[in-house]
């Protein structure tokens, strides 16, 4: 049974890179009937916080990644990790060490000055195994020294590596805390994990940790190492290409599908085909597909697939996404209520255009508005002598409908413009100003009909007194 983890390290928010490998965990996951695993690595505790563990996992919830098991935090399994650390040291695989930081460093600084490594010299690998009068000292792992270790990655290849190049590393610092390449074995050995899916930034630990599997006498799992996502100057993705959190993109007005379906893509391609469902993903995903080169995050092609993402979402879905931008943007108010068919009908006229959930609330405001302000530019090209006896001709009309559908306000439309005998943007252009405030909205029958015979004859009434 495969078995995968997505393992944050609870520094920060979760961020476009921690998101596609998450994603890729759990594809893997639900393609091959598999369990996935939430770990939150933070046993770095000067830098791990319980908000950014609860912003992570606010960021899987909001994505759709549901986990099967976890999460569990590497700060409860210490004793876990002591006790194989014991083992190590018993057995002579792991030595303790009394060297102080500051000879440590004075030492590398030397190496480096005479052009040599500045790996650990080895000085207690021999000689440190009693205790000393200086208290614990930290634990080294004991690394072989000779040979290569080859990793087979799934996406790499095999990739080899000289075991001279690697250091005795610290698995416990003198404090008693246990360091990341050793727990991250402990985790995914007594976690089961048959495939680490991680990023490539971590290739160089894979041999360092190779060893510790052999020489706690585990098999040694699958490997898939992902291409680092770069900004459009090719550098490593940071704040300066933009936003980077996966949460800023649900403020933004992302949908996550979209997201999601974007994700997928930087590292992986089925054909040339753009837009996946969910079930497509689950049912295609696999990492013969897998890019072997780094993906450049496209800002615009993820906001041109959130505008097809928001074109075919049913208008009953986008009711509950565009609700909290409706607040955000001031068009309603906390906890105000509109009703759920209205609103589904005017995001049916609106939805093909918008390419954010934010220009959506936006463009709906004066459906809801009880009021709307004019357009400058707009008010006196259409709202004018040539237009004020069409616009009170019309709001006479409108105002004996009974019917207020777009088929009895179009019939009112031709009968007027047939009258004049003008054409129907003459009629419908000032209206549209009248109603919207601006020249550019959805058709201008479907634009009544949403917003009422109340509200469309208070607009006409104003819009003539606008014309004096
Ligand atoms: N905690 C590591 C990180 O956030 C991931 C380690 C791993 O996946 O092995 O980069």
């Amino acid at each position: 049974m495969v078995r995968v983890r997505f393992a944050p390290s609870p520094t920060g928010h979760l961020h476009i890179g921690g998101a596609r490998t998450a994603l890729f965990n759990w594809l893997y996951a639900r393609n091959n009937g598999g369990k996935f695993i939430l770990r939150i690595e933070d046993t770095d505790t000067t830098r791990s916080t319980d908000e950014y563990i609860e912003a992570i996992i606010e960021g899987m919830k909001w994505l759709n990644l549901d986990w099967d098991e976890g999460p569990f935090r590497q700060t409860d399994r210490f004793d876990i990790y002591r006790s194989y650390i014991d083992r190590l040291v018993d057995e002579g695989k792991a030595y303790r060490c009394y060297c102080t930081a500051e000879e440590l460093e004075q030492r590398r600084h030397e190496a480096l000055e005479q052009g040599r490594s500045p790996k650990y010299d080895g000085r207690c690998r021999e000689s440190g195994q009693e205790a000393r009068s200086k208290g614990q000292g930290a634990v080294r792992f004991r690394m072989p020294q000779e040979g290569q270790v080859i990793v087979n990655d799934m996406i790499k290849g095999s990739v080899a590596f000289d075991n001279n190049q690697l250091d005795d590393l610290i698995i416990m610092r003198s404090d008693g805390t246990p360091t990341y390449n050793f727990v991250v074995v402990v985790d995914d050995v007594d976690m089961k994990i048959t495939h680490v899916i991680r990023g490539d930034d971590h290739l160089n630990n894979t041999p360092k940790q190779i060893h510790i599997y052999k020489a706690l006498g585990y098999e040694i799992p699958e490997f898939a190492h992902l291409p680092m996502i770069l900004g459009s100057d090719k550098a490593r993705l940071s704040k300066r290409h933009g936003a980077t959190s996966v949460m800023a993109y649900k403020d933004m007005g992302y949908l996550s599908d979209a997201l999601v379906n974007y994700l997928v893509r930087l590292g992986w391609a089925y054909g040339d085909q753009e837009i996946f469902a969910r079930e497509e993903l689950v049912k295609c995903f696999s990492f013969e597909n897998a890019g072997k080169s780094s993906a450049i995050l496209n800002p615009e092609k993820l906001l041109w697939l959130n505008s097809q993402y928001i074109m075919k979402t049913p208008a009953e879905e986008l009711v509950e996404f565009v609700k909290p931008f409706l607040v955000i943007e001031g068009i309603i108010s906390e906890g105000q209520d509109l009703d759920r068919i209205w609103l589904g009908k005017a995001i049916t006229t609106l939805q093909e255009r918008a390419k954010t959930l934010v220009e959506l609330a936006k463009s709906l405001r004066y459906y809801i508005a009880e009021d709307i302000e004019y357009d400058e530019k707009a008010k006196a090209k259409f709202l004018n002598e040539k237009s004020r006896d069409l616009l009170v001709e019309l709001q006479n009309s409108l105002a004996t409908l009974s019917d207020f559908s777009h088929t009895e306000t179009e019939k009112v439309f031709k009968a007027i413009t047939e009258k004049h005998n003008i054409k129907l943007g003459n009629l419908a252009q000032p209206v549209r100003v009248a109603m919207t405030g601006g020249t550019e909205s959805p058709g201008i029958f479907e634009v009544l009909e949403i917003v009422g015979k109340e509200k469309t004859i208070k607009r006409l009434e104003k819009a003539i007194e606008a014309i004096g």
